[in-house]
């Protein structure tokens, strides 16, 4: 799985990283479904682990382009997982208020506590990305935030979270294919924004802006993933893979019991 991981310090240039790519599985479509189910059921044990331990917390992040996968994701990787021990944070446009504060105030609220796993649905970067893209602070302004954004990472991962990023890496043609089956399905239209669009047109910006992020914001403590998404299974595959292994090396143990079961009698 490190072939997609972006060591610190990595200069990204994402026209090079094949979208369709999906050589680190030698199955077909149907049994990386059989795989994955697997990958399922030992996500749903590493988190009740997790949840049973209560000392580390685990955030996952979770961007991409419009049609991207990330709803595909939550939906496919967790499923199996106890709701009870994940939480998803959506991030869209903010709100007056969030817009009275800095940027990470609304994002910081949202960190996983212990023994959760919590997964942004965009996050912290769109103010690296869409603002930049769209100009909505100077460049003053931005160009500081990645420098904040590896701070705040550390700031929890040095306090006990694990955290990884995965960009899930789509083309413009795919994104197409996928906005025009929301078109063509009556059941998909309310997926469909008209300003996605716009955004399209601007997905050379967008590509720049994502290429600076991931290049300035790798690190030993937060890495970055950039996960081939054209083909759905695999973009699955990959992440569910990445996060069992990432589960497992974090030596969970379920908490000492202070009392000896084989002494206590239920009358
Ligand atoms: P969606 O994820 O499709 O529901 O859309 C959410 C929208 O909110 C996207 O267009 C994001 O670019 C936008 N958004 C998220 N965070 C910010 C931000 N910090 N500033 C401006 N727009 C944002
Ligand atoms: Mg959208």
């Amino acid at each position: 799985m490190q072939r997609y991981l972006i060591k610190p310090g990595q200069k990204v240039n994402l026209a090079k990283i094949d979208t369709n790519d999906s050589s680190a599985f030698s199955g077909d479509k149907k049994s990386a479904k059989g795989e994955l189910k697997k990958l399922n059921k030992k996500l749903e044990a590493l988190q009740e682990l997790l949840f049973a331990e209560h000392k580390q917390r685990v955030l996952i992040v979770l961007q991409a382009m419009d049609t991207g996968g990330k709803d595909g994701v939550i939906r496919h990787v967790f499923e199996g997982v106890n709701p009870q021990g994940v939480r998803v944070a959506s991030f869209k446009v903010p709100t007056p208020i969030e817009l009275d504060h800095d940027y990470l105030w609304r994002v910081h609220k949202h960190t996983p506590g212990r023994g959760e796993i919590v997964v942004f649905n965009r996050s912290h970067y769109e103010d690296v990305l869409v603002v930049r893209v769209h100009e909505l602070v100077p460049e003053t302004v931005w160009s500081k935030r990645y420098e904040h954004i590896n701070q705040f990472e550390r700031l929890l991962a040095d306090e006990g979270t694990t955290i990884l990023k995965f960009y899930l890496h789509i083309d413009l043609d795919e994104q197409k294919e996928r906005l025009k089956a929301r078109l063509d399905d009556a059941s998909k239209h309310w997926k469909f924004n008209p300003d996605d669009l716009k955004e399209r047109k601007l997905w050379k910006n967008y590509m720049q802006a994502y290429e600076d992020a991931i290049s300035r914001t790798s690190t030993e403590y937060a890495p970055w993933y950039v996960v081939p998404a054209n083909r759905k299974w695999y973009r699955n595959l990959i992440i569910a893979s990445i996060m069992v292994a990432t589960l497992e090396k974090l030596n969970m143990q379920y908490p000492k019991i202070t009392f000896d079961p084989k002494k206590i009698v239920i009358e």
